[in-house]
């Protein structure tokens, strides 16, 4: 490690140490590093085009979900939910932080419930989760091992209409508390952390957009021309970087 970047390490630190009020956001950088599958990958978009004919974002849409349920649970099945993350010690060192009454809420890109699996609070999923499976019509909620054994399209064992995955589908928009949530948590924020994305994305943009101070923090792989916005920029992967940042 160069020494510059040990002497971000080390002030970064020194920042949350004296934090009080953070807030997290994290991204799909955070999903791979816990074994979880990169759809959105160069060479996935390429097989999947051939695969199946369409993008993800076409086959996660709201319109296949309305008009093509087998295509859409096949894919879902076969490319969603047949891999599941496993927590990294990105999410452990986060736990560590909220223990010492530092972190006070999460805000999510993912769809596999990692900071609940990991004991987080507070989080605000702006995708909704592959847990939360409901039937549109009677609001029962199903596991997520009923949509995997399911053979075709799950359907609700009372009303025999097809779920409804908790996810949201391409084509429709952010819930409106989930935005405010994430707006007012920002806004009190003495500290912002963003892990495994940059600050690009619409959803990211406008979380951070509402964050004021000086203390915003990311730590990515890859290098993105929106990092400048950023007040300190870490390169590497969460599940390294954050647990040294955290460390008593
Ligand atoms: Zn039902």
């Amino acid at each position: 490690m160069r020494k510059m970047e040990e002497a971000v390490l080390s002030h970064v630190k020194t920042l949350i140490s004296q934090a009080n009020n953070i807030v997290c956001v994290t991204g799909l950088g955070t999903v791979v590093e816990s074994g979880g599958v990169d759809i959105w990958s160069v060479d996935n978009l390429y097989r999947i085009e051939k695969e199946y004919g369409d993008s993800p974002e076409e086959i996660l849409s709201a319109g296949i979900y309305a008009t093509k349920k087998e295509k859409y649970f096949n894919f879902y099945k076969k490319e969603v939910i047949h891999t599941l993350p496993v927590p990294s010690e990105t999410f452990a060192a986060l736990k560590r932080l909220q223990d010492m009454g530092k972190l006070r809420a999460t805000i999510s890109m993912n769809i596999y419930g990692l900071e609940y699996r990991s004991g987080l609070r507070n989080v605000i999923e702006f995708q909704g989760t592959i847990y939360s499976n409901y039937c549109p019509q009677c609001k029962k909620n199903f596991s997520l091992e009923y949509i995997s054994e399911a053979k075709g399209v799950p359907v609700c064992d009372d009303c025999k209409v097809a779920l409804r995955p908790g996810l949201r589908l391409f084509g429709e928009s952010v819930r409106n508390d989930r935005m405010t949530d994430a707006a007012i948590a920002c806004a009190n924020a003495d500290l912002v952390l963003v892990l495994g994305t940059n600050l690009y994305g619409s959803k990211v943009r406008y979380s951070t957009g509402h964050y004021t101070g000086n203390k915003l923090i990311l730590i990515n792989e890859e290098e993105h021309f929106t990092d400048r916005y950023a007040d300190y920029v870490i390169y590497g992967k969460c599940k390294d970087v954050l647990p040294k940042l955290v460390e008593s």
